[in-house]
């Protein structure tokens, strides 16, 4: 008989791989089948190995039964790791929109936990015991801290749109400048949305210019809404000019039409301090007159993904009464998130020093410096197999807002010698938590702007087990 078929015909039976303690370990986490799957998969594999390859091919200690448990106890291990899963974000973008976008506050962590955990207020008038209305919770706040009469919110800024342009003027139309035919990444643009809500889109102006006498010409018969929508991640720059939130309120009182603005990110404090691209907040436009403003929970606000509605008071009950209000309704833990990041805007200082995102921006490039440093001197000190220095890099707004914001910041260059940039990286993804950074030529970019200051430890940990070619960690 040939080695390879004595090879074969020797490797052991599934029955014998599952006895072995790799496998036995995982008993009480995954079933039966599961376990039994993965080590026939990894014999089938060596089998077929065999028999294309040859004996050459294959490293004869990889047969044990032993080797072939612990091989398909790595694929298991990999079943039960969440998909979902944490992630340090050292790209230096705080509102990364793949990552999640914005971090939320302790005060709200605690506030999901709270209701999540039990039964809640969620839809009862706490005066009468009788029914309520969720975005009751959120209401007077909302209006406190925007100036507005009413307030309303849904799943998500998109939704927000859709529902007010639906509510307001489905089977009519709504003028919008061609320099505001936004799209959102993930397929949300304007004129879809428009249709989807079944309003006719009337584009007026140009790309780069659009003056109130547009607006003011295209006014007909059909026209329900002046809408506004803010060019959140694209800048229009050189000979450019758009008509004013308050011009178009003005025009609008004229013609007794509804004038709606498109926020997008929505801030509810002024950020110019920090030395971002100033924008408007959501009380100036509100103070301008807009009837109806929309914005997004997760973006500059800091809160969890929704979409805040506020504006006047008929107008709002309007669109709460419509029936793809319902469709589009808050749960109840984003609902709580979001009332408790509401509940510290009423304290800017705390408000500022508790909102993840907001202390991200407001932390000095200086001391980001030092941080960045410390993360060099530690991970030279462990004698890694790379190139480690201090660069000088910037951080970015991200979520599509603020797109010509660069934030003066500092970053780690990481050069490794034993395996490529893009195998450094994808062993980095791999891990739980898994670490996100960016790739620059041929060096690993580490910045620490979005990294709480906490994970710093686990950080370094995780990029020394890459750097010694660990793929678990
Ligand atoms: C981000 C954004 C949206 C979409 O908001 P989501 O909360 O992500 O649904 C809509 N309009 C503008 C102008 C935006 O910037």
């Amino acid at each position: 008989m040939s080695e390879r078929q004595n090879l074969l015909r020797n490797l052991p039976a599934v029955d014998r791989v599952l006895r072995e303690p790799d496998i036995q370990s995982l008993a009480d986490q995954l079933p039966p089948a599961v376990l039994a799957e993965a080590v026939q998969s990894r014999i089938a594999c060596l089998r077929q190995q065999l028999v294309a390859g040859g004996t050459e091919s294959i490293d004869k200690t990889s047969l044990t039964p032993a080797a072939i448990a612990q091989c398909a106890a790595i694929y298991c291990l990999d079943i039960l790791k969440p998909s979902l899963r944490k992630v340090i974000n050292a790209t230096g973008t705080l509102l990364h929109t793949n990552l999640g976008r914005a971090p939320l506050a302790p005060e709200a962590l605690r506030a999901i936990h709270d209701v999540a955990a039990g039964y809640s207020t969620l839809e009862m008038d706490m005066s009468n015991g009788k029914r309520g209305e969720r975005f009751s919770h959120v209401e007077s706040l909302l209006c406190r801290l925007t100036g507005a009469e009413a307030a309303l919110v849904v799943n998500n800024n998109a939704g927000a749109v859709l529902l007010a342009l639906t509510a307001l003027g489905r089977g009519q139309e709504a003028i919008v400048s061609r320099g505001e035919l936004v799209e959102i990444g993930g397929a949300f643009r304007i004129p879809e949305v428009m249709e989807a809500g079944g309003v006719k889109l009337r584009e007026v102006g140009s790309t780069n210019r659009t003056h109130l006498r547009d607006y003011e010409s295209a006014i007909g018969e059909e026209t329900a809404i002046l809408l506004k929508v803010h060019t959140s991640n694209y800048r229009i720059v050189g000979f450019s000019g758009e008509v004013t939130s308050a011009e178009l309120v003005e025009l609008g009182r004229e013609h007794q039409l509804v004038v709606m603005e498109d926020l997008g990110s929505g801030l509810l404090s002024d950020l110019s301090s920090y030395g971002l691209c100033p924008e408007p907040t959501v009380s100036e436009v509100v103070g301008s007159g807009v009837d109806v403003v929309t914005f997004s929970g997760d973006k500059l606000l800091g809160g969890p993904q929704a979409g805040l509605i506020v504006g006047r008071k008929d107008l709002v009950r309007k669109i709460a009464k419509h029936p793809l209000a319902r469709a589009l309704r808050i749960d109840k833990l984003t609902l709580a998130a979001l009332e408790a990041t509401l509940r510290l805007y009423l304290q800017p200082h705390r408000a500022q020093s508790e909102i993840p995102v907001l202390a991200m921006f407001a932390a000095d490039p200086q001391s980001q410096r030092v941080r960045c440093e410390d993360l060099c001197r530690r991970l030279q000190e462990h004698n890694v197999a790379a190139r480690v220095e201090l660069v000088e890099d910037v951080s970015r707004v991200g979520g599509g807002a603020m797109p010509l914001t660069e934030l003066p910041d500092w970053a780690i260059a990481i050069w490794p010698h034993q395996m490529s940039v893009t195998e450094l990286a994808e062993r980095l993804r791999g891990y739980v938590p898994a670490l996100i950074a960016r790739t620059r030529h041929d060096a690993l970019l580490v910045n620490l702007r979005a990294v709480f200051s906490a994970e710093d430890y686990l950080l370094t940990r995780l990029l020394l087990s890459a750097l010694q070619g660990e793929d678990h960690c």
